[in-house]
């Protein structure tokens, strides 16, 4: 029986969004990148001027926005589109104030609980690919397969650097470097579901690898799973 749903986990930059679509797209499965519902939450209270560290506020709006995630309404390199509240916020959610807010957002039990709710739904009809950072141990403990996707600090640094110079969003290194440290440590530090590698996971460190390779590494575990049946 083929892997119906496929967990992927990483930390930021590790390849998890790239190598999710193209595995979905060599499916025919649904891709579905939860960390844009986070980002949604963080930058709906940013644009509200709702205060980042008021918990009781972030998980209010949590629970009352409505965050949608549709195929790309427009060809501007988009994966997807997100609308919260039936506004497009695709491009917003990828700024660097979101960057600097959405961990912190992620840290609340209140936040977690309604993205956690809404992703379970998504996923209850299988032939998906889930990509986040607590879906092998949080979202979908029994997925078919799980993998965590990992590279070095430097290199995933790197990777979101030339992403904002490609965006005409040029940054210095130093800072982007700093800010995924900061990321890292507040994402795998979190009293709730912590980024950390799940149960059962293959972890595949992308670091020297093209996106291809990396896609290959991962069709080939599906095949795997396929054979054994498991
Ligand atoms: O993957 P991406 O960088 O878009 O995720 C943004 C942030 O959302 C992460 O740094 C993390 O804090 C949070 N997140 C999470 N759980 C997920 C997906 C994302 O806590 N499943």
């Amino acid at each position: 029986m083929k892997a119906s749903t496929i967990a992927i986990d990483g930390p930021a930059a590790s390849g998890k969004s790239t190598v999710g679509e193209l595995l979905a797209q060599r499916l025919g499965y649904l891709y579905f990148d939860t960390g844009v519902m986070y980002r949604a939450v963080t930058w709906m209270a940013l644009a509200r001027a709702i205060p980042v560290e008021d918990e009781p506020a972030a998980t209010a709006l949590a629970e009352c926005l409505h965050i949608d995630v549709t195929p790309p309404t427009a060809d501007d390199g988009r994966q997807v589109t997100v609308l919260a509240d039936g506004t497009d916020i695709t491009w917003s959610i990828r700024r660097p104030e979101v960057d600097a807010n959405v961990s912190l957002v992620s840290t609340y039990g209140g936040v977690r609980a309604e993205m956690v709710r809404q992703q379970r739904r998504v996923a209850g009809g299988g032939h998906i690919v889930m990509v986040g950072r607590d879906i092998g141990t949080v979202v979908l403990p029994d997925a078919d397969l799980k993998v965590y996707l990992d590279a070095s600090v430097e290199e995933r640094a790197r990777r979101r650097w030339r992403e904002l110079e490609r965006r005409g969003e040029p940054a210095d290194y130093a800072d982007v470097l700093a800010m995924m440290r900061r990321r890292d440590a507040i994402d795998s530090g979190r009293d709730i579901a912590p980024l950390s590698v799940p149960p059962g996971a293959v972890v595949v460190d992308t670091t020297d690898l093209s996106i291809s390779e990396v896609v290959e590494r991962v069709m080939q575990l599906v095949y795997e799973r396929d054979r054994d049946g498991a």
